[in-house]
């Protein structure tokens, strides 16, 4: 049975991925320290055969025994709130933790892919991005310890492929959201169903005319397996180039969850890209991937899931409250 590696395997991508590998015959070795992940996640992946779990920062070398056919690295903090929270561990798993799982990539011969981000587009001053565009990221801006831990990542890959023959893979992922996103995670998505489910006003940064593109995870997912099977080396796109406002995101929650929660303006963070919209033309051409989930019906299968967690933590809120 073949069997990958997947770092960051606590978190929102990383568990949908395990899923994906196992339910396809693969043996997964999940990975991770729960900075930002969470061990309901881990649990609900230890039911299944074929799964084990090694708790371990992959900023620090990484020994495992068994072979290995694919390492999958999806570790690191990625939400804007998360990686301004934890700049420096940011920096490190994308520097170091890159580094270290390209080390067991090369000692196992196995293959490697890497999360990267739309975010190596920077706030870009081309639009749509193409793999392409180099970028327009700011160093030394708060939200440089994601960015350029990613660039840095992408170039320390494409390295590692050139002087040590490693069959790498890199991703670029675009604003992906789903079931199993934590409630309190800070991304758009997650903050305005949680707001909206709980009638409280949806916090809409800047004027809300910056847009961002949504892909709902089965279809990242998808995408993401299509490249780890293919022959391309180069930087990917995957996500879903279906653009809207962040304004109009709000309105279409509302309509979606039945909620009259008002709208607030509150500032803009630091160096929020203004546009983003993959092209996927690659994607389309090389993998014959495109997603088919809409904004509206991957809503429809979120809500569910935040609807049951935001019932469960405010009953538990209720009982340490009346304790
Ligand atoms: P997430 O925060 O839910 O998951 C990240 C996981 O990595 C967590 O379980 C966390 O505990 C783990 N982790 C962080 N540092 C670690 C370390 N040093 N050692 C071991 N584990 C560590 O985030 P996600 O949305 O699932 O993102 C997964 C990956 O995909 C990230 O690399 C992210 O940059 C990339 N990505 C995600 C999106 C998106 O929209 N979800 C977009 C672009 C890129
Ligand atoms: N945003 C917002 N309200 C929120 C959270 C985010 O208006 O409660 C905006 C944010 O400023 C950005 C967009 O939504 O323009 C997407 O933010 P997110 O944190 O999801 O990810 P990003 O694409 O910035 O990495």
């Amino acid at each position: 049975m073949p069997r990958v590696l997947i770092t960051g395997a606590a978190g929102f991508l990383g568990s949908h991925l395990a899923d994906r590998f196992l339910a396809d015959g693969w043996e997964v070795i999940g990975v991770d320290n729960f900075l930002t992940g969470s061990p309901e996640n881990v649990a609900a992946l230890q039911e299944k055969p074929g799964f084990s779990f090694v708790r371990h920062d992959i900023s620090t070398p990484l020994y495992v025994k068994p072979d290995i056919d694919g390492v999958l690295h999806f570790a690191s903090p990625a939400s804007p709130v998360d990686y301004l929270e934890l700049p420096i561990q940011t920096l490190k798993v994308g520097s170091l933790g890159t580094h270290n799982m390209l080390g067991l990539a090369l000692a196992k011969g196995a293959r490697f892919l890497l999360a990267s981000t739309s975010e190596t587009y920077g706030d870009p001053t081309v639009h749509p991005q193409p793999e392409t565009y180099w970028g327009n990221v700011n160093p030394v801006g708060l939200r440089g310890v994601y960015d350029e831990a990613k660039r840095f990542a992408e170039a320390m890959t494409m390295a590692y492929h050139r002087y040590h023959g490693v069959d790498t893979r890199i991703v670029r992922i675009f604003n992906t959201y789903g079931p199993r996103m934590r409630p309190g995670d800070g991304r758009v998505v997650s903050n305005f169903i949680v707001q909206a489910l709980r009638g409280e006003p949806l916090t809409i940064y800047g004027d809300g005319t910056q847009t961002r593109s949504f892909c709902y995870v089965d279809d990242e997912v998808e995408g993401i397996v299509r490249l780890f099977h293919s022959e391309r080396v180069e930087p990917t796109n995957i996500g879903n180039p279906d653009e809207f406002t962040i304004r109009e995101l709000a309105e279409i929650v509302l309509e979606e969850t039945g909620s009259s929660s008002e709208l607030r303006a509150l500032p803009l963070p630091e160096d929020d890209p203004k546009v983003r919209r993959p092209d996927i033309t690659v994607a389309r051409e090389v993998l014959g991937w495109e997603p088919v989930v809409s904004l509206r019906e991957g809503l429809r299968r979120t809500i569910p899931y935040f609807r049951e967690r935001v019932e469960r933590d405010d009953a538990t809120a209720r009982a340490l409250g009346e304790a």
